[in-house]
Order: structure tokens, then C-alpha cells, then sequence
């Protein structure tokens, strides 16, 4: 999926968990799991970061897995605070949607096996239509209508 529709999916789950705070946190959480792509919009803004993974990790590995996501949700339980909650959620949100696309994410990493639901392209028409979507589910939470 584009960043934008990761971002905005991670807002509007973020939001509804935490409010303005976790809508932030959400959108971030989203956009964090591509920071290892150097065009991703996480990437291109934390390029030393992301440079720095992809010394050790590839693109859609360990930051795609079941394991790291469900580490980060576990972390925001223990921790009980709605903020990092709404963005370990924004994270599977994230991993759901790469879902959604032909290549897959490696679920039960380090298998590299990758899992996949729908062949979806990045940008393609259903890409629009999801981030529409969630555009139009943000505007109604945000404006209460
Ligand atoms: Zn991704």
C-alpha cells in the first residue's frame, strides 16, 4: 500500500484507541515498518535510520514479522498506555495491509515464507479506494458526523 494509506489507517485506529495523541502515534506506528526502504516515506525522512537496517535487515523482514508486531503490542499492554498502544497498532495495521499485496509479508519470520491475502498493487485502484475510505471514517470521527 501507498504511505498515505498506511499513515491515514494508522491515524484513524490510532485515534479511535487514544485520541489526538494516539492518532500520531498510530499514523507513526504505520509508517515506521518501511523505514528499512529508501523511498518509503518513514525511509526518506529517517534515511540515516533506515540505512542503518538495511545493513542488517531487508526490506519487508524483520520489521514485516508477526514477531516484532506482536513484541511492540505486547510491550504497549505491559505498559498499559493507549499512546503506545494506538502505535503498536498503527504497526499491524501496517502489516495487515502489505497483506493485501502480492509480495506478501514474512508472518512468521525469520521463515521467509511470505503470507498474502489479496494480490493488490501498491497505488493501484483498491489502494485508492482503502485510503478514501479511511479518509472518509477519519473526517466522520474527527467531525462527529
Ligand atoms: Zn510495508
Amino acid at each position: 500500500m501507498m504511505g498515505i494509506t498506511h499513515a491515514a489507517t494508522g491515524a484513524l485506529i490510532g485515534l479511535a484507541i487514544g485520541g489526538p495523541l494516539g492518532a500520531a502515534t498510530g499514523a507513526l506506528g504505520a509508517l515506521l515498518p518501511d523505514v528499512d526502504h529508501p523511498r518509503s516515506m518513514a525511509g526518506r525522512r529517517a534515511w540515516l535510520v533506515g540505512g542503518a537496517l538495511r545493513l542488517v535487515v531487508s526490506h519487508r523482514g524483520a520489521l514485516h514479522s508477526g514477531l516484532v508486531a506482536g513484541l511492540l503490542v505486547l510491550g504497549a499492554l505491559v505498559a498499559d498506555h493507549p499512546t503506545l498502544l494506538a502505535g503498536s497498532a498503527g504497526w499491524v495495521s501496517h502489516i495487515a495491509l502489505d497483506m493485501l499485496n502480492r509480495a506478501g509479508v514474512p508472518l512468521l519470520w525469520p521463515s521467509r515464507r511470505r503470507f498474502w491475502v489479496l494480490p493488490f498493487r501498491t497505488g493501484g485502484i483498491v489502494d485508492r479506494l482503502i485510503l478514501l475510505g479511511v479518509l472518509v471514517a477519519l473526517v466522520r470521527l474527527v467531525v462527529g458526523i
